[in-house]
């Protein structure tokens, strides 16, 4: 089956799927996105995602091309055009195409709406949890507006493929002052000694997930504390258990970071009971 995309206010074949050349979010980057994990059909945290969405436009001062429930619509339609149960569904939207010029187009031109989606192999996804990932660390080089989800993830892909070539899941970028930020796609997350999750404050340091604040909720229902503070790259290598939180991985157990086993080195019992409890609750 060929798999279909939305451009601009038409379903078109995935091959086929273009934006202009200049098109701002080509030429700079001009651009936010979202992305929401389906199961079973139903999309996750879907309000939580279009907050987000909602809140990265506004912050960049793009027009929102579509009401919520105009986009629920669209997305959907795509889901049952690519006969998706479970997958991603990714939304981009640009400030349009204009005459390429650094600043904001003169005149008014419709922002450009791209969405997208694949099937997620869950077994594969499952499988990968119950083994734990492997973390490298790497000085934080980003911008300081981490907070909006723009698509200017030049250092993120860096990160990422430096943590592929090391044979790890993910790479946590490291702040000035040793403080672990996030990782390159996702929320990083420690368990000290005495069972209490921590995880760095949503400042503009940090692009706040969504899963992330889902997690809050899943921890008080286990009656998890749970910790919004900086921690330091040396904590995280004593800690019990570690953990990332994205919404295309929920709660991935990390087993060492760097060249330090975490624990004894097997997904702690915290994040699997936060993994589990997190697709029971949405
Ligand atoms: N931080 C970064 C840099 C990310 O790219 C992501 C994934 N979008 C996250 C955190 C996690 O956010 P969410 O839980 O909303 O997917």
């Amino acid at each position: 089956m060929s798999r279909i995309a939305y451009v601009d206010g038409q379903f078109v074949p995935h091959r086929q799927a273009a934006v202009h050349v200049e098109d701002r979010g080509f030429q700079f980057g001009d651009s936010i996105y979202e992305v929401w994990s389906v199961r079973q059909g139903k999309l996750l945290d879907e309000d939580g995602h279009f907050s987000r969405l909602e809140r990265s436009l506004a912050e960049l001062q793009i027009e929102n091309p579509r009401s919520r429930a105009s986009y629920r619509l669209v997305i959907r339609d795509l889901l049952r055009r690519n006969r998706i149960r479970d997958g991603l569904i990714y939304l981009q939207v640009s400030r349009g195409v204009a005459r390429r010029n650094h600043a904001f187009p003169h005149h008014p031109v419709p922002p450009t709406l791209v969405l997208t989606a694949k099937s997620v192999d869950v077994d594969k996804a499952e499988a990968r949890a119950a083994l734990g990932i492997a973390i490298i660390t790497l000085k934080d080089i980003r911008w300081g507006r981490c907070d909006i989800k723009t698509v200017n993830l030049l250092p993120n892909v860096l990160a990422k493929q430096s943590a592929v070539e090391a044979g790890a899941g993910e790479a946590w970028l490291i702040d000035r002052d040793g403080n672990v930020t996030e990782g390159s796609s996702s929320n990083a997350w420690i368990v000290t000694a005495n069972g209490v999750l921590v995880t760095r404050p949503a400042d503009n340091s940090i692009l706040c997930g969504i899963t992330r604040m889902r997690v809050f909720q899943c921890a008080k229902s286990l009656g998890f504390l749970v910790e919004e503070r900086a921690f330091s790259l040396e904590e995280a290598m004593l800690a019990r258990e570690s953990f990332i939180t994205s919404a295309s991985t929920f709660v991935t157990p990390v087993v060492k970071i760097d060249d330090q086993i975490i624990g004894d080195g097997a997904p702690g019992s915290m994040a699997l009971a936060l993994r589990s409890i997190y697709f029971k609750q949405n």
